[in-house]
Parts: C-alpha cells; structure tokens; sequence
C-alpha cells in the first residue's frame, strides 16, 4: 500500500508539473480539473472524513475507559502534555529563529513585492479575516470546549465557520463518557462499551476499504494542486518556502530524532520505515483528522503501541499537538511583518511565540485549518490581516508539508507515552515485524 500510495503521489506530481507548463491557461485542463479529477480526490477524502467522527468518539472513549483508573489517565494525560508542549516549543523556536536569521520578507525585488501585494485584495484572503473576525474571546473558547450539545459539534466539526467548540468539543465529551464507563462497571455498561469496540472495528473497516483507493485517491488531489499552482509562485515565494520546509525539516528529522533516539531510545531510521504510509497520507490529504485512522492502525500494528495509548495520544494529538503548524505560524506572522515593513517589538514577538504554541493546540486539523488563527495572530501584533493573502498561492504546498509533521509528532509522542508506561522495558519497534 505504501508504494502504491507513493507511486501515485509521484504520477500526480509529475503529471501535475507537466500539465502546469503546457497547458497552464487552457480551459479544458481546469474543466477537467474541476469536474473530473478534483471531484475523484474529494471522494477518498470524503470518505475518510465520513468516518472520523464516530472514530474519534469511539477511540477516545475507549483509549480512555481502557485505561482502567483515573489516576492513570491523569498520569497519560500529563505526561502528553509535557511531552507535546516540549516538542511544540521547540519547533516554534527553530522557525522563529531561521525566519530572523534569514528574513525572507526583506529583499523581495519591487516587481515582486508589487505582484504579491495585488493577493493582499483577493476575495479568498478577505473571507479568511472574515472568518477570523467571528472568533470568540479566550473565555468564550474555553467554554466552548465543554460542549453544551455534543451532536452540535459533531455536526459542525469540519463546517468552515462554525464558532463553537468543534471537533475539540467533541473530544471532552469522549474523555467524560470514557470516565464515566471506567467508573460504572455494570452489565449495562458493558453493552454499550461493546457497542462502542464495534463501533470502532466497523469504522476501521470503512477506512480500510477507502484506502484501497487511496493511490488513485492521492494523485488526483496532487495533480489538482500541482497542475494549477506549478512552481512559479513557489519561486517568488522561495526563501520564505525555503524556510518554512527547512524549519520543518528540522523538526522532523532533528527533534523527532534526538526525541526517538535519546527519550524514546529508539532507532529514528526504523521509525521512519515503519510509519511511511503515515508519512504519505498525512502529505497527500493536508489533514491531520483524515490521517488519523491510518496513524491509529500502524501506530499499532508497525510500532506496537497498545491501543489504549494509541487510541488517547492520537486522537488528541491529532486536533491538539500541531508541531509543524506551530513553527509555520510563527515563520509566517514574522515573515509578514518584515514584508509590511512592521518593526516587532520584544513583547510582541513573545506574543507570537506563545500565540503559535497555543495555534498548534487550538488550530483544526483539516486542510487550511491554520489560516484564520494566523490571521488573528497578525491583527494582534499590528500586522494586516489581508497580509494572508501574500502566501495563499502556497499555502497548500506548506500545508501538506506541515500536517506530514503534525501527524509524525503526535506518533513519537504515543511511543514516548507507550514506553514511560511500560517502563521502558521491551523496544516496541523491536517486538513487532511490520505487516506487509
Ligand atoms: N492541515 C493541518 C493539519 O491538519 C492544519 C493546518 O496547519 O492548517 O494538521
């Protein structure tokens, strides 16, 4: 599957490119792009995000009603925290740092500066501050994640502009059902407990039998994005791209390394063998919510991380442990500031440190889910925020690149958490051999 779904990117890719520069302006290429090719990508993703819902639902509270005591979740739970907000810190202070040594926002020619400034009016960047302009104070956000109406949120968790407390929501209402299940053993309970393991193996199911088109799947949705952005805009862009994709580099092959090698002790190559069609699917979909059931599966199966962790760690990380959009927050306030010409000041710029933290806990975990939160975080330091519309045209080119990494930390983190638990005692890389 892994190379099937490789080989698809590839011919997206590549047929993309191709595409780009032949027939760039031709009407029948965007027909076809828009009715035909488009629309076969949005199928395997529709159904993936069909599932996610009642997956989440049943994997959180299960994750946590297997857990068996409170006080083990607590300790989980802390220790997921610790571990997330470390690895978060971390990659938002490599970004910031590469964006001030390096400061693409500067030295743009005029020609150019000129052309990206026209994107500052375009109706996509003035939709996005109007969605940013619904946002709730901080209270109101916190409220919002005790979840009145449940249904609600699950109703609303991938709907653009809804304000409520969304797939997040949803999530605190799991982690009470998964309480109250581990605290009411009772014969009744048990039904229901069943409903919800039965629940979870008919959604895997689901996944597994979308996966099949899942290299048909990914290079449609590669080629509807190659084929219309190329790599122009990627080239007028190119130091600040130049940073975001180092910056996450780093991350992933420096932290994640150091973290699997030193923390986890582990063999980061063999962790990266293991999770290639993590790797591939989180690239391909830009969305950490659709990755989740193949990270669940190989977590699981390739790493042998036990269900439970796996099934609490993941399904929070994947709204709740954003490594990779964290450090594109920072990159991306900072580098607008220096292309308005906006001198931070200290305070300012700890403000956006800690407002990208925040961004990689609060931001949803579907394609663009980053882009209203970077808007409030530009408004807040004095920055337009019309100033998104400068790096619209390669946003989804950096989206793919940092769910890849958003996904890949909330793995390390579920082996970090498999591994305290199991007080380090056999490798889990080395007690499993990879399904085929
Ligand atoms: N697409 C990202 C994810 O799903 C979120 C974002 O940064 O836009 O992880």
């Amino acid at each position: 599957m892994h190379t099937r779904i490789f080989i698809g990117l590839t011919v997206g890719v590549i047929a993309g490119l191709l595409c780009n520069s032949l027939f760039r302006e031709s009407p029948a290429l965007k027909w076809l792009i828009r009715n035909l090719i488009s629309p076969f990508g949005q199928i395997f993703l529709r159904i993936i995000f069909m599932a996610v819902i009642p997956l989440i639902f049943s994997a959180l509270a299960l994750g946590v009603a297997e857990l068996g005591d409170v006080r083990r979740l607590g300790r989980i739970g802390l220790r997921t925290f610790v571990y997330c907000l470390i690895i978060t810190t971390l990659s938002v202070v490599i970004g910031i740092s590469l964006v001030q040594i390096v400061r693409p926002g500067t030295g743009l020619s005029d020609a150019d500066r000129q052309m990206l400034l026209a994107a500052v009016t375009t109706s996509a960047a003035k939709a996005t501050v109007e969605q940013a302009a619904q946002a709730k104070s901080l209270v109101e956000v916190l409220l919002n994640l005790i979840p009145k109406n449940p249904f609600a949120d699950a109703a609303h968790a991938f709907d653009e502009g809804y304000t409520g407390g969304g797939i997040l929501a949803l999530m605190v209402c799991a982690l009470f059902v998964g309480v109250a299940l581990a605290l009411v053993r009772s014969e009744r309970t048990e039904v229901f407990e069943r409903f919800l393991q039965g629940l979870y193996d008919v959604v895997m199911k689901i996944i597994q039998i979308a996966m099949k088109l899942a290299p048909y799947g990914v290079a449609c949705l590669v080629f509807s994005v190659v084929a219309q952005l190329g790599l122009d805009v990627i080239v007028l862009l190119g130091k600040y791209v130049a940073v975001v994709v180092v910056g996450l580099a780093l991350q992933m092959f420096g932290v994640y390394s150091l973290a699997l090698k030193y923390v986890i002790k582990t063999s980061p190559r063999e962790f990266f063998q293991r999770i290639g069609e993590v790797i591939l699917t989180a690239f391909s979909t830009s969305s950490s919510n659709a990755t989740l059931p193949v990270a669940l599966r190989v977590t699981q199966e390739n790493l042998g991380v036990s269900r439970r962790v796996a099934g609490f760690v993941l399904t929070l990380g994947s709204t709740a442990n954003q490594n990779g959009t964290a450090l594109f927050e920072g990159v991306t306030v900072l580098f607008l500031a220096q292309f308005f010409g906006i001198e931070l000041t200290p305070t300012q710029q700890v403000t956006v440190v800690l407002a990208s933290v925040l961004a990689g806990i609060g931001t949803a975990g579907v394609p663009g889910g980053s882009l209203p939160v970077i808007v409030l975080v530009l408004q807040s330091v004095g920055v337009p925020g019309e100033g998104i519309g400068v790096i619209l045209g390669v946003d989804r080119f950096l989206d793919m690149c940092r769910t890849t990494v958003n996904v890949t930390g909330d793995i390390t983190a579920a082996l970090y958490v498999e591994k305290r638990e199991s007080n380090f005692a056999p490798n889990p890389l080395s007690t499993v051999s990879p399904q085929p």
